[in-house]
């Protein structure tokens, strides 16, 4: 089979491998589309780390092509995605369902540092554990399976918010996790939603995925516009969700338009990592929640399969590009370029 091999930053080669052989409580599946995720990203420029020569990719759909002995859930030719988390299941956050809390946190194509290590999606088969597989809606699509994983993530930011009916969202940043928050907070109740963003094409996105207002903050002060657009109050809900450094400041500026008793979402990690330094006053006077963020555990994952399965989210139309799995070069340039939002390669 053909897999894309990374040995090292930016050093991707196609190879001719074995199929993997699975064991008894695992599937091999064959990936029907694969999307590109910023994690694959910083493995491949060399802004992560990781050991051995890896297969990346954790965002995908297929087809069951085999299942081992012990599997009686699932058959051969069952349209399936993947949950691409190792849970160890014996932890204290395990055992409480907190899954994404793990101790021994694994991963699928390096989503994962930690536990048990498997290679990833790019590449034409994959095996899997198969606890770790749920099957699609019969009416999915296969790119709407590759989805659901940035799907349940962008879950899990708004559950961990406690976005009430009603209430004003703010989302920093309306890359495909932030066009999925508009979405999800629309679909949960969400009053107004607010989204910035420097990309210009991006807040186009943003209001053809219902944000009611967009703001470049090259042009605008995003403090002036919250304000405007809630009679002084600020905020319930901001979503900082733009990753980078950048992050640590708008932790800050955030407290200054978030309403009182608002919660401010750190859903994206900060590399290299970076201080912010606070004003606690409006954490105490003003009952506001400073939250963090980070994937989800098996119940979010499975209620984002059904989200998708409703049809409710227009997960097709966050993939702009598609390219066979020997274009991966090409792929991760215009995925680095950030022309565009979710690239999808099909093996
Ligand atoms: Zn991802
Ligand atoms: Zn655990």
């Amino acid at each position: 089979m053909k897999a894309a091999v990374l040995y090292g930053p930016r050093v991707l080669k196609i190879e001719d491998r074995q199929v993997p052989s699975i064991g008894e409580r695992e599937v091999l599946v064959r990936v029907k589309v694969t999307t590109i995720c910023p994690t694959d990203l910083r493995k491949y420029t060399g802004h992560s780390t990781f050991k051995e020569p890896l297969v990346l990719g954790h965002e995908f759909s297929g087809v069951i092509e085999e299942v081992g002995e012990k599997v009686d859930f699932l058959e051969k030719g069952d349209r399936v995605t993947v949950l691409p988390f190792i849970f160890c299941d014996n932890c204290r956050y395990c055992r409480m369902g907190r899954h994404n809390l793990c101790l021994k946190l694994g991963g699928i194509g390096g989503a994962a540092e930690l536990g048990v290590k498997l290679d990833g999606s790019f590449a034409e088969y994959v095996k899997v554990p198969a606890k770790n597989v749920y099957k699609l809606g019969r009416n999915m699509t296969y790119t709407e399976g590759s989805l659901i994983e940035p799907l349940a993530a962008s879950l899990g930011g708004l559950l961990n918010a406690e976005l009430k009916p009603g209430e004003t969202v703010l989302i920093i940043g309306a890359g495909p996790m932030g066009l999925l928050q508009i979405s999800l907070a629309r679909m949960m109740g969400a009053g107004r939603i607010i989204v910035s963003d420097l990309l210009d094409e991006r807040l186009k996105y943003a209001e053809e995925f219902g944000a009611d207002v967009v703001i470049n903050p090259v042009r605008e002060s995003v403090y002036d516009v919250v304000m405007r657009e809630t009679r002084n109050y600020g905020v319930d809900v901001a979503m900082l969700s733009t990753g980078g450094t950048i992050m640590a400041s708008l932790a800050s500026e955030a407290l200054k338009f978030t309403a009182k008793g608002g919660r401010i979402v750190v859903f994206a990690g900060v590399w290299p990592p970076t201080n912010a330094s606070l004003d606690l006053n409006p954490i105490h006077y003003g009952e506001r929640k400073l939250v963090g963020s980070f994937i989800y555990n098996r119940e979010i994952f499975s209620r984002a399969l059904e989200v998708a399965a409703s049809g409710r989210v227009n997960l097709e139309r966050l993939v702009t590009h598609r390219f066979p799995l020997n274009n991966i070069e090409k792929a991760f340039q215009v995925a680095l370029s950030k022309e565009g939002l979710k690239i999808a390669l099909t093996p």
